[in-house]
């Protein structure tokens, strides 16, 4: 079984776990005034993080979750208006900080245009009709297939947003996949927003963490928030430790799950019923079920027969990630199973 649901997968390599019995541990809950806890290896990552997003801080958490629920709650209070977009994992999935019960922030949602990207215009009508607390963008946009957002598009929503003055938060949980597509540094990206979400637990290959980053400030309020939230850590270091291998080891590498998926999608341009997304640009590709007469559901279920492990990502998308793991056997053998089934339906 080839198993494409997601690049959350990826398993810690034997050198990455080493990694943990060296690190050095401590009590990241016992805190000084900045808020920095004791444990010297959650400080050597966060130290690492806010280097290669060019901020001036970070902080870990435990999931990526925590990090965007802790950042939009550190701007906003409630009934706040946020400017965000359908489809986006922040609202989509995680959906705690808009619930009436928890975060109660208000969402007004902007669209993307037809490469998967914010749509200025409607970002511009919405800043100047409401106001707006907070913008979120995704990058690489999930739902959109991987999609990148280039960089004179991020200067486009930085300069919009300053003219508002309103700040950007981007939940860039696949940000190193986006600065391998464009072919930039994480930096030239991250100077466009205010702060910055990105998980080391996709395809980097960690087993657990998400980091957030921004200014000093920004950063101290957030590890405020955190606590409150029940985020605070003690020997967070165990999992800091491979974190910080990811950064150093497995960032490059990711160009090869972009390869595989850029494979792949070549490889099914000419399907009968299937249709596949037309800007593959990272490690993601996705099939569109409309004209296969099979919900998304359903054409995972049926194709899983053949050998094929992939999920549904809306009612008619399906979703395949390529990671560390899938090797270029994998894809072909993908892209035979993929035909095979379409000339099925
Ligand atoms: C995975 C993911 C997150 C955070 O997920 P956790 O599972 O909570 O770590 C946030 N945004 C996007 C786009 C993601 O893919």
């Amino acid at each position: 079984m080839i198993d494409l649901r997601s690049d959350t997968l990826t398993l810690p390599s034997s050198e990455m776990l080493d990694t943990i019995l060296k690190a050095q541990l401590g009590d990241d809950g016992r805190t000084d005034v900045n808020g920095r806890g004791e444990d010297p290896t959650v400080n050597e990552l966060e130290d690492l993080a806010a280097e290669m997003t060019g901020k001036e801080s970070a902080v870990l958490f435990s999931s990526g979750t925590l990090a965007n629920t802790t950042a939009l709650l550190t701007y906003c209070r409630p009934g706040d208006r946020v400017l965000i977009e359908e489809t986006i994992h922040v609202y989509k999935t995680e959906k705690v900080v808009f619930d009436p019960r928890f975060g109660q922030l208000t969402p007004i949602f902007y669209s993307l245009n037809d490469h998967g990207t914010p749509d200025l215009c409607t970002l511009e009508m919405l800043l100047k009709t409401n106001k707006i607390k907070l913008i979120c963008i995704e990058n690489t946009h999930n739902a959109a297939g991987g999609v990148c957002i280039p960089l004179d598009e991020m200067a486009s929503i930085k300069a919009l947003a300053d003219r508002y003055k309103v700040p950007v938060h981007m939940d860039g949980a696949r940000l190193f996949n986006a600065a391998i597509a464009l072919d930039v540094d994480a930096r030239d990206i991250c100077k466009y927003v205010d702060s910055v979400m990105f998980c080391i637990s996709k395809g980097l290959g960690a087993p657990i963490g998400s980091l957030l980053c921004g200014n000093e400030g920004f950063i101290r309020d957030a590890r405020s928030t955190r606590k409150l939230l029940g985020g605070a850590m003690r020997q967070a270091g165990v999992f800091a430790a491979p974190g910080i291998y990811a950064l150093k080891n497995n960032v490059k590498r990711l160009k090869d799950d972009h390869e595989n998926a850029k494979y792949v999608w070549e490889h099914l341009q000419d399907l009968k019923k299937t249709k596949v997304q037309k800007n593959v640009q990272s490690n993601m590709v996705m099939l569109y079920t409309q004209d296969t007469g099979l919900t998304a559901d359903e054409y995972c279920r049926r194709i899983k027969e053949m050998g094929l492990l992939v999920r549904p990502s809306m009612a008619n998308q399906v979703r395949l990630v390529f990671y560390n793991g899938i090797t270029r056997d994998d894809a072909i053998k993908v892209v035979e199973i993929i035909r095979a089934f379409d000339l099925l339906l």
